[in-house]
């Protein structure tokens, strides 16, 4: 069964839900209680950037930035090497060089395997 809290925390947002005019709303109480509105979600993701000093799940957009800035950066130490190539798609003359002389080397791998 509930605890008498749980059971508050219900009644709160049974409260909650049902005015839309609360001013729990748009607070991380509302969001806490189990509300799901936009303003309560917004005020939970406001406080979970100023506590982490990030923005909640942006890994995707973030690993894009780490590319284009790697691409932007002449001398980023990943230029000519395969992780440059593989990893940051970068197809700038040294990654290419170095991409193709690595494909040639896995060809003549392939080959000498046929050859013996
Ligand atoms: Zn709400
Ligand atoms: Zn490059």
């Amino acid at each position: 069964m509930f605890s008498p809290w749980q059971k508050t925390k219900k009644n709160n947002l049974e409260k909650l839900l049902a005015d839309p005019n609360d001013h729990r709303h748009g607070t991380t109480t509302g969001y806490d209680y189990g509300c799901r509105c936009l303003k309560c979600k917004a005020a939970s993701s406001d406080y979970y950037r100023k506590k982490t000093g990030r923005a909640p799940r942006k890994k995707k957009l973030d690993w894009v930035e780490i590319k284009a800035a790697m691409r932007a950066d002449p001398s980023n130490p990943n230029h000519g090497t395969i992780a440059g190539y593989v990893k940051y798609d970068c197809r700038c003359p040294r990654c290419l060089d170095t991409a193709s002389k690595e494909y040639s080397r896995l060809k003549k791998i392939e080959e000498d395997k046929k050859n013996l």
